[in-house]
């Protein structure tokens, strides 16, 4: 098997002043070698706390992984020592996030703090490390490499240093990227400049790629794979194709209206989604989407939806997909 990350049944609940949130509630995450998978959603669904607890970045308390396994070539690293996991990030998982000047050290330079990892863990000599850096920095297309390296990070523009940040993350020569939200700090021309540099890098280095975006349309030339995550659970994934093209669950089709197209008058204005997700301090019993659902049946409110596989790998978690739901509805066994 070429599957080099396998998350499975991940729960992770936040202790606060008012009450348990259950952030993440049963969650599946598979990647292969050099793939890219997209998680989308709106801020609060459980994507970036997914990403968190596979680099276990989950503070404890108040966060907790109540269950679950997070399985990186096979082992749980759930189990892993503080010590072993710092072996793990960075050097076979990396990650970066939306603000890249909240990351970066503005009293060192970029040289500083590029090689500082290799120097400090991997035991490179300064020389090995500066190569490493240098050549880094050309792969994410920083001209000038070499006087680059003296300089600070106020010293480059928002885009520049989101390529520093990539660059940084790549140094090791790590299996896994995540990037969580990594262009939605930028303007869209950069934005479009950095997502074709992930393009790129993937191609050059094989990494895989897990990309963490509350926006569908960043995703549409770069994922392989999509998966929809709401209210703390994944509700419809696929490949691109499927989930552009043929959406299944409400809650997809709602996010791909709310996409902008290249070909659409600029004027008219997104439709965003009506209402807003329910609060996770007492999560729903049935379908989380159900309050802002326009198919919602008395179903939906009362049971879960099972997931249905519509095509190969392709599931959606709603009632609409369940043949059960509708013979159910017609024995007048179940109120619709
Ligand atoms: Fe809508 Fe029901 Fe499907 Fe949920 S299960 S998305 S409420 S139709
Ligand atoms: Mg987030």
């Amino acid at each position: 098997e070429d599957k080099l990350l396998d998350v499975v049944d991940l729960h992770v609940s936040f202790d606060t002043y008012g009450g348990r949130v259950h952030a993440v509630r049963g969650v599946n995450v598979s990647v292969k070698k050099g793939e890219t998978l997209a998680i989308v959603g709106e801020s609060g669904c459980g994507k970036s706390v997914t990403a968190q607890s596979i680099m276990r970045l989950i503070a404890e308390p108040p966060g907790k992984i109540t269950n679950g396994e997070v399985l990186f070539k096979g082992q749980d690293i759930l189990s892993f020592s503080e010590k072993k996991m710092r072996s793990i990030r960075g050097r076979e998982i990396s990650m970066i996030f939306q603000d890249p000047m909240t990351s970066l050290n503005p009293t060192l330079t970029i040289g500083d703090q590029l090689t500082e990892g290799l120097i400090k863990h991997q035991k490179l000599s300064l020389k090995e490390a500066g190569k490493r850096a240098l050549s880094m920095l050309k792969l994410v297309g920083i001209s000038n490499a070499k006087e680059r390296l003296k300089q600070f990070p106020h010293q480059f523009s928002g885009g520049m240093r989101q390529r520093i940040m990539i660059a940084m993350a790549l140094m090791c020569d790590p299996e896994i990227l995540i990037a969580d939200e990594p262009t939605t700090a930028l303007d869209v021309t950069i934005q479009a400049q950095i997502l074709d540099l992930f393009k790129d890098i993937q191609k050059k280095m094989g990494v895989a790629i897990i990309m963490i975006t509350h926006d569908l349309g960043v995703v549409a030339q770069l994922a392989d794979r999509i998966q929809v995550m709401y209210a703390g659970r994944v509700v419809e994934e696929g490949n691109r194709r499927d989930l552009f093209y043929r959406p299944q669950h409400p809650y997809t089709r709602g996010l791909l209206h709310s996409v902008p197209r290249m070909d659409a008058d600029r004027n008219v204005p997104l439709v965003p989604i009506a209402g807003t997700p329910p609060d996770l301090f007492s999560p729903p019993i049935g379908c989380a989407f159900a309050d802002r659902c326009a198919y919602a049946m008395e179903v939906c409110a009362l049971h879960d939806p099972p997931k249905t596989e519509v095509a190969s790998g392709h599931r959606v978690a709603c009632w609409l997909q369940d043949v059960r739901a509708q013979q159910a509805f017609e024995a007048g066994e179940l109120p619709m």
